[in-house]
């Protein structure tokens, strides 16, 4: 109902929906994290080599971007649906039926499947999706490796839920569902199962999504249900005598979280500007990825897409990856405290302290790729969250048990990090 001031917006209430989608993200975290250990653990024991700790703390580090600009993004994710729902929609459905509920998640992956399958045929959607492809490795880190743009555009293709009738509180549980599920199928551990192969998402069928193998291009979209491939001819199984290689045909080539999520982006305005035409400037948006356009193939021709001899794998001694691993666990932490705190802080609050844990994934992905800068920037980045926890200047009010721990966290910091300088490889530059 409207309020006496009028406000729609105010009156729609969406924020219940909002902590109701944070709250079950923050309970996966630790459960994906053990998961991730386990994986790595048995893959190591069965000397797979399934893990390469930059590739993986990149991928944990677009996952917790994702995550921070999730908490600012809602409008667009459930504030929209909730006014064409409350103000659109054709018909009412009870969220009290299960075949309410069975429909909404068969209907929602349907949505997905469009979604999904436009996110790699659409150039300009392809810059968001690009993001989950970026990986040269199949792990179930390369899960959490999630877009921060997609929010964008995707909302537009979950409006036919809307319309139908499907109450917000139903489309939330849908959507993490099915995101939820999707965790699991990227590993290489678990080998093809024949007959589910063509009814549900499974290790092997979207190993071949992830693939950058002639065969493998534009394969196997769906969320949940590969049936959708099925009925609509995108579906492809795993061939024995052909591995996946995993990754895109214009490798991202670099672990800092922020290029990998405006690259296209940035290639997509570089080749607006070349252009005059609008008929140009609608392909370079709209048409495929790798679409040329006369002017570019007149310039220089893209020569014939071929698969990069070696995956991007800059050297990095084992002090460096142990501290990567460290610095990440620390963010993951503050993202943690970050996602339950959300709530009761101020805009400015939200903004600072997500910023932050930005500004700390940033720094790392420089140390990793030995940035002369790289250091100092960790050493900003870990003695501000820690000295201001440790002096009781923090977002969040810290007790004094947890203060003494941030003040130690801090000295060791400070006492370890310039003995890193000895590790970064001497040919490193800035960018
Ligand atoms: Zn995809
Ligand atoms: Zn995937």
């Amino acid at each position: 109902m409207v309020r006496p001031d009028g406000s729609v917006l105010a009156s729609l209430s969406w924020k219940p929906w909002v902590d109701a989608m944070i709250t079950p993200i923050v309970y996966a975290i630790p459960v994906f994290l053990m998961l991730i250990l386990i994986e790595a653990l048995v893959g190591w024991r069965a000397g797979a080599g399934i893990y390469r700790v930059q590739d993986a703390v990149t991928s944990l580090s677009l996952g917790i971007l994702s995550q921070i600009v999730a908490v600012f993004d809602k409008f667009f994710v459930i504030g929209i649906y909730v006014i064409v729902w409350k103000y659109f929609r054709f018909m009412s459905l009870p969220a009290t039926s299960i075949l309410v509920w069975i429909s909404a998640l068969l209907m929602y992956d349907f949505c997905y499947y469009w979604n999904h399958r436009l996110g790699h045929e659409v150039n300009v959607l392809w810059a968001a999706h690009v993001v989950h492809h970026s990986s040269e490795d199949y792990n179930l880190s390369t899960a959490l490796r999630q877009t921060a743009s997609g929010f964008l555009i995707s909302w537009i293709f979950y409006m036919p839920l809307a319309l139908l009738g499907f109450p917000p509180r139903v489309f939330v549980i849908a959507g993490l569902v099915d995101l939820l599920y999707q965790f699991w199928v990227h590993t290489e551990l678990v080998p093809h199962v024949a007959w589910l192969d063509r009814v549900l998402v499974m290790p092997s069928n979207h190993r071949v999504h992830h693939g950058r193998n002639d065969w493998c291009l534009d394969r196997n979209y769906g969320g949940i249900f590969m049936f959708w491939d099925v009925l609509f001819g995108t579906y492809t199984p795993e061939r024995p005598d052909d591995p996946v290689i995993y990754g895109t045909l214009t490798p991202l080539a670099s672990y800092d979280p922020l290029w990998g999520n405006l690259k296209v982006y940035a290639d997509i305005w570089r080749r607006l500007r070349l252009h005059d035409r609008f008929l140009d400037r609608l392909g370079v948006l709209f048409a495929r990825p790798g679409w040329q356009s006369q002017l570019e193939a007149a310039k220089s021709p893209a020569p014939p897409a071929k698969i990069p001899m070696n995956r991007y794998d800059p050297p990095a001694r084992a002090d460096i990856k142990l501290y990567g691993m460290a610095s990440l666990a620390f963010s993951t932490l503050l993202l943690v405290q970050f996602l339950l705190r959300v709530p009761q802080l101020a805009l400015a609050s939200q903004i600072g302290f997500g910023g932050l844990i930005t500004f700390r994934l940033w720094a790392l992905s420089r140390l990793w790729t030995g940035q002369k800068s790289a250091l100092v920037m960790e050493m900003l980045a870990t003695i501000v969250p820690l000295g201001f926890t440790a002096l009781g200047l923090w977002f969040v009010p810290a007790g004094a048990g947890a203060r003494l721990v941030a003040a130690l966290a801090l000295a060791m910091a400070i006492i370890v990090l310039p003995r890193l300088r000895g590790a970064l490889p001497t040919t490193g530059e800035e960018q």
